[in-house]
C-alpha cells in the first residue's frame, strides 16, 4: 500500500468529498485532503509547501485546514492556516490526529480520513461557525495528488 493510486478506490475518494461536504456545513472552515508518495523533505515544512501551492490561504478567515498523505512514508500531518492557530489552544488538532491515528493503524484509511474530516468540522464549529446565509465553498471539496 504505497502508490497513490492504490491507497483508495475511487468509491472511496467520493465518500471523502462527501465527508468534506458535510463537515463544512458545520463551519465556515475550509477543509482539503493531499495524498502523495513521498516526501524528501521534512514532512511538516512538506505540508506547509503543499497549503500554499493549493493556494489554501486563499480563504476570507483563514481558515483552511490541509490533511496532509504521505502513503509511501506511512505519514499525516494537519495543518490549519493562521486565523485558526491564532484562536485555538496549542494541541487543538489532538482529537482530529487521535481520529485518524485510530484507523490508520489497523489500515481503515478511507475511515480514518472521513473520521478527520467530521472531527475538524465539529471542532470548528465553536471557532468558526457556518454562516448559513453567505457561505461560499472557497475551496474545492476534491482530493489533491501530487508528486514533488
Ligand atoms: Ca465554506
Ligand atoms: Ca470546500
Amino acid at each position: 500500500m504505497s502508490k497513490v493510486e492504490d491507497f483508495l478506490t475511487k468509491e472511496e475518494e467520493q465518500e471523502i468529498v462527501q465527508a468534506i461536504i458535510q463537515a463544512e456545513r458545520n463551519t465556515s472552515g475550509e477543509i482539503r485532503v493531499h495524498i502523495e508518495e513521498h516526501s524528501e523533505k521534512n514532512h511538516t515544512e512538506r505540508t506547509r509547501e503543499v497549503f500554499r501551492m493549493l493556494e489554501m490561504e486563499n480563504t476570507k478567515l483563514r481558515n483552511g485546514v490541509l490533511i496532509y498523505i504521505a502513503v509511501a512514508d506511512r505519514h499525516f500531518e494537519i495543518y490549519g492556516d493562521e486565523g485558526i492557530n491564532n484562536n485555538v489552544p496549542t494541541d487543538f488538532w489532538k482529537s482530529t490526529r487521535d481520529a485518524i491515528q485510530n484507523q490508520f493503524k489497523t489500515q481503515n484509511f478511507k475511515q480514518g480520513i472521513i473520521n478527520g474530516i467530521l472531527q475538524i468540522g465539529k471542532e470548528l464549529k465553536e471557532h468558526f461557525p457556518y454562516d448559513e446565509v453567505n457561505d461560499i465553498d472557497e475551496l474545492p471539496n476534491e482530493i489533491s495528488k501530487g508528486v514533488e
